[in-house]
């Protein structure tokens, strides 16, 4: 069998932006879709080993992220209740600890303007109200904290597989072990994706490959700045009860609990290229900072350590939005330390890209004509 073949929308990257673009595609009945990943395993990088945290929008966003962050929030609601959609969801609000005096210049004022402007549900807290809602974290009497009550949690890896098994019934295709290696093109035309399983023309391109991004469109001769940024997670040995409720945020790293009870301490940011092996004394320093948020993190001692990679654009924004280049080519990526929260968003809005050549959102923040390409 000629393993040349022909789709309508082909999606590089199996991870949980560009499985969230297929979900959504197949939402607006398009047939003809194919997601490509190098992997044996679909979202084997940071989309199965993230920590599953849901932000609305926060104060330390910019208001364009917010947006996205809001709207993404209220689409995780709608996709939990839906048949199939077991990825442990659960509203569980972020404690964003204040020790560090990040938001010295925070009031009552901006909070309530923050509020009233985004329709997020924020409180500042007391020290003792922290301790009220959570017990197990460490705080003094006078340290605060942003409560953000509307947060939530969920499984990265499971919503992966209920986005997958949707597939199967609708026809997408998913490819793994096909790996991108280059591409043919005339003009502002891309003609054909070349991979290690054979060629595949597609009347729409969608680069979704996380921090390989920036690798795939040099192929293109397209410069997209994105670069790989490590981070790592330490998962205690699990307590025999609950110990936390919701996501704990400190001044570089956080502390969880997860749906299968692990305590998991997050965070860090490194660039040492797609090298993914645990930083020793990176880790140390990670579960350093959760023991003085959780103390019962010590008693109970580190279980396991891994190191995943984050898509970083520069600038910090995702790069969402069609090639000023290529005109069939649309870019999905660099979502950074957000890409599990605005997974669904970003699937949304690519559909509505390729289904109605413009989308509800304004884009125009996340476009990729801001490097020129
Ligand atoms: C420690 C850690 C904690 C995190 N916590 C959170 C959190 O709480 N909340 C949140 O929202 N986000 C979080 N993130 C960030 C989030 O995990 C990422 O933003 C997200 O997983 C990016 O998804 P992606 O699909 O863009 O990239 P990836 O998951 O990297 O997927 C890209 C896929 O493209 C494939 N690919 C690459 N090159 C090719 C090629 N040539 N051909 C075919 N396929 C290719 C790769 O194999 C990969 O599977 C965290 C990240 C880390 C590291």
């Amino acid at each position: 069998m000629n393993p040349d073949h022909n789709v309508d929308v082909l999606v590089i990257g199996g991870g949980i932006i560009g499985l969230a673009i297929g979900y959504y595609l197949r939402e607006r009945h398009l047939c003809g879709v194919e997601i490509i990943e190098k992997e044996s395993v679909l979202a084997s990088h940071a989309s199965a080993h993230n920590a599953g945290g849901i932000s609305s929008a926060h104060l330390s966003q910019t208001n364009e992220m917010s947006l996205l962050a809001k709207e993404s929030s209220r689409m995780y609601r709608e996709l939990a209740k839906k048949d199939g959609f077991g990825f442990d969801f659960k509203i569980n609000g972020t404690i964003v600890l204040l020790k560090d005096q990040r938001y010295t210049s925070l009031n009552e004022e901006g909070i309530a303007e923050f509020r009233e402007r985004t329709r997020t549900k924020v409180e500042l807290l007391s020290g003792s109200k922290v301790r009220e809602i959570e017990p197990n974290v460490s705080v003094d009497e006078d340290d605060t904290a942003l409560f953000y009550s509307e947060d939530a949690q969920g499984n990265s890896k499971k919503l992966a597989e209920c986005f997958a098994r949707s597939f199967a019934q609708k026809g997408i295709r998913l490819n793994s072990q096909t790996e991108v290696l280059g591409f043919e093109t005339k003009d502002d035309v891309i003609q054909a994706v070349k991979t290690n399983n054979g060629i595949i023309r597609s009347k729409t391109v969608i680069l979704a490959a996380g921090p390989w991004s920036g690798r795939i469109a040099s192929m293109l001769g397209i410069k997209v700045p994105i670069e790989p940024i490590k981070g790592h997670l330490i998962t205690s040995r699990r307590p025999n009860s609950k110990v936390l409720n919701s996501f704990i945020l400190g001044e570089n790293y956080y502390v969880l609990q997860t749906s299968e009870g692990d305590l998991v301490v997050g965070g860090g940011e490194d660039a040492s290229g797609f090298d993914t092996s645990v930083i020793e004394s990176r880790a140390a320093e990670a579960w350093e900072e959760g023991v003085s948020y959780v103390p019962v993190l010590r008693m109970l001692g580190q279980e396991s350590a891994s190191a995943c990679l984050r898509p970083y654009a520069s600038g910090g924004l995702p790069v969402i939005g069609e090639s000023t280049r290529f005109r069939n080519l649309i870019f999905a990526t660099g979502h950074f330390r957000s890409g599990f929260s605005l997974a669904p968003v970003t699937g949304k809005i690519i559909a509505d890209l390729v289904v109605d050549q413009k989308t509800t959102m304004d884009v125009r923040p996340f476009s990729p004509r801001r490097f020129g390409a």
